[in-house]
């Protein structure tokens, strides 16, 4: 599939993140409702064709826990990519509308979140980098998808050039500029399942009110947030805790 922007009419915004937003397109030649992503980059056109290829990547993971990719391509000073819609959304925005998730649907979401990291990990030796509630999606067939991945170095590059890269779900030896691995994405999902049972990120108790540097040196400095064990099963609790 050749995709181009003149194709692409745009239906409806999805959402916007720091560094792109998502609308759900209809490619005009075959009907096809997708979800595309812009993300504007102030690079030089050799770095942007640099991206587009690294994102090629994306064509070879296929598998049922990771969003089907369709295509990417340069529009202006933009790099668009092109992917599976996921009509019921991310869990941020899910967790937002109806606050805490039932733990047998959380259960569906880490063994989800896990194959898919297990196949990009063992497939493709790619650490997804930015594992949090946005980039997993739903889709009313009761799919859970990661998205989002660092397929592409000069893309994760560019973007920290043009915006504070920093996500609250950052490990501590990342903050810390250590090299980081997988073990760095099992720290984000771990702080990922805590928030969708409490239905609130979990360090927010004690630091709703710290910047965003306090926040990185609480997650470097201080003891690894746990869960209340009287209002969870044990066995959560406990998986939680192993990271
Ligand atoms: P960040 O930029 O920090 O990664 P983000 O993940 O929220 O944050 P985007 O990746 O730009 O930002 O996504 C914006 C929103 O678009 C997401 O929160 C999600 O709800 C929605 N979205 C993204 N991809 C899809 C998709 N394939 N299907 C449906 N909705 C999507
Ligand atoms: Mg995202």
């Amino acid at each position: 599939l050749d995709l181009r922007s003149e194709d692409l009419q745009t239906i409806s915004e999805l959402g916007a993140g720091n560094g792109g937003t998502v609308s759900r397109v209809m490619h005009l030649p075959t009907k096809s409702i997708m979800a595309r992503k812009v993300i504007h980059i102030d690079a030089q056109p050799a770095v942007r064709k640099q991206i587009l290829r690294e994102l090629q990547i994306m064509h070879d993971c296929n598998h049922p826990n990771i969003v089907s990719f369709y295509g990417a391509f340069l529009h202006e000073s933009e790099i668009s990519y092109c992917m599976e819609i996921m009509d019921v959304g991310s869990l941020d925005g899910i967790c937002a509308k109806n606050g805490a998730f039932p733990m047998d649907v959380i259960g569906l979401i880490t063994v989800s979140v896990l194959k898919g990291l297990n196949y990009l990990y063992t497939n493709h030796k790619i650490v997804h980098r930015d594992l949090k509630p946005s980039n997993i999606l739903i889709n009313s067939a009761g799919l859970v998808k990661i998205c989002d991945f660092g397929v592409s170095g000069q893309l994760v590059n560019s973007i920290a050039n043009t915006f504070v890269g920093t996500s609250n779900y950052m490990s501590p030896e990342r903050i810390r500029g250590w090299n980081y691995g997988v073990q760095s994405d099992v720290w984000s999902l771990g702080i990922t399942l805590m928030e969708l049972a409490l239905g609130r990120f979990p360090l927010d108790a004690e630091c709703r009110s710290l910047t965003v540097l306090e926040l990185l040196q609480h997650i470097v400095n201080e003891p690894l947030p746990t869960l209340p064990r009287r209002d969870f099963p044990e066995d959560f609790c406990n998986f939680v805790d192993i990271w």
